[in-house]
């Protein structure tokens, strides 16, 4: 049973819903109508260019430019009025000219097993109306991870996700991006001067989030700026402060981007294969009809910085009867000989519509033990938020792209 929180839609700050506190009231979306661009998202010198805009004199704009950084990203505020080391007047200018609030959130859900998924809705930005992503928040002993959307919607048909159901809206921006994990980190009360909620399932010690995987809605390479921006601003050590060993970027194979992932990002790497030859992967991964397992395999090989501490993760969704014997097994630990390596085990998560059927928990182990004895870790991910669609290949969103003839009758309305 999954438990809804509707706190968007009647009553953005409700304190207690569905009989679950919620200590930090949702934070004031960003309004429909707010033109004002966003600070979140720009680099140092793009933030020093900003206060230029509203009359900085130069050689204070560095000095802003990280004080600005210092609360939006330590202290994750979103009201220039609580910037207290900035002058009341200076905060006034910028609230004037800038904004640095959050989307909103149209549901937040908890799984029986802590998981939490968000539907986050964001201006159209070229789409013609709203749009919607999901982000989840997996609690473990230890750690806390953030599975982060790239895209709303995906071009990318893989036939076993339901993302790839979706047809793709429009690229997220890096502002985007960062918002996702800053609004986990509100909702969790991860950050300083902030509570957890009553009752929410975080890790025992430590950040709450902890980890960053690229690895929601969307291919994280179709929208690499976007994507390598963000992440640079999750990692820097003076804000957000994400190790960069503890971000992934999962590819389903989009081979020229991942050398430049690697030198421009340099965070870990996390390879969606599921198949072991390329005819079946044309069809679980259709992406491979143009970067055929080979070449794939190859650019993992030169994947900067590889060692045994830094392996990339090959993620392996079993499909009975599809890509789960023996043979496949054997067949993925020679193609991986001298890949530092750790293959993800997927069990299959169904959704409404979907044709395939997660293969049996002996299959799976069998499937395990094979590539265990290779020599390689291969852990069997346990299934997250089932009962909230926010496992593996469930995420999708309601977002639709406006057909253009209706995109130009709403402008022409506006
Ligand atoms: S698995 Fe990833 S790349 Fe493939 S359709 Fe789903 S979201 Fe897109």
């Amino acid at each position: 049973m999954a438990v809804t929180l509707d706190i968007a839609r009647g009553n953005a700050n409700a304190q207690t819903v569905s009989g679950i506190p919620v200590t930090a009231p949702a934070p004031a979306p960003a309004s429909a109508a707010d033109d004002r661009p966003t600070l979140i998202g720009l680099t140092r010198d793009e933030l020093a260019d900003a206060m230029g805009e509203i009359g900085v004199p130069e050689k204070q704009r560095r000095m802003r430019a990280a004080q600005l950084w210092h609360w939006l990203y330590v202290r994750g505020v979103s009201d220039f009025a609580l910037m207290t080391n900035i002058a009341k007047d200076l905060r006034q200018q910028l609230d004037a000219r800038f904004t640095i609030a959050r989307p909103e959130i149209v549901s937040e859900q908890i799984s029986v097993d802590g998981t939490r998924k968000w539907l986050f809705r964001f201006p159209p930005r070229g789409a013609g109306r709203p749009v919607e992503i999901e982000t989840v928040y997996i609690p473990e002993e230890g750690r806390g991870t953030l599975c982060v959307s790239s895209q709303v919607g995906c071009t990318l048909t893989c036939t076993f996700c339901h993302t790839g159901t979706q047809k793709l809206v429009r690229n997220l921006t890096a502002e985007e991006i960062l918002s996702q994990i800053l609004m986990a980190r509100d909702r969790l009360g991860d950050f300083p001067d902030a509570a957890t909620p009553q009752g929410a399932v975080v890790p025992s010690e430590g950040r709450l989030v902890s980890n960053i995987v690229m690895m929601g809605m969307g291919e994280p390479l179709y929208n690499f700026e976007n994507v390598k921006k963000a992440l640079l601003i999750a990692s820097d050590g003076d804000g957000l402060s994400l190790s960069k060993r503890r971000i992934t970027l999962s590819t389903s194979g989009v081979v020229p981007e991942i050398a430049r992932a690697g030198a421009e990002i340099g965070c870990m790497l996390a390879i969606s294969l599921h198949a072991v030859n390329d005819d079946l992967r044309d069809v679980l991964v259709p992406i491979n009809r143009k970067w055929r397992i080979r070449d794939l395999l190859d650019a993992c090989r030169a994947y900067p910085g590889l060692s045994n501490a830094k392996r990339i993760t090959f993620e392996y969704v079993m499909l009975k009867g599809v890509n789960d014997s023996d043979a496949d097994a054997r067949e993925l630990v020679r193609l991986l000989k001298g890949i530092p390596a750790k293959i993800n085990l997927i069990p299959f998560n169904p959704w409404p519509g979907s044709d395939y059927e997660c293969s049996d928990w002996e299959r799976i182990e069998q499937f395990a033990d094979i590539v265990n004895r290779a020599g390689y870790a291969s852990p069997i991910r346990t299934p997250r938020g089932r009962d909230i669609f926010a496992a593996c290949g469930q995420l999708k969103s309601a977002s639709e792209r406006m057909r253009k003839k209706d995109r130009e009758a709403v402008a022409a309305g506006a």
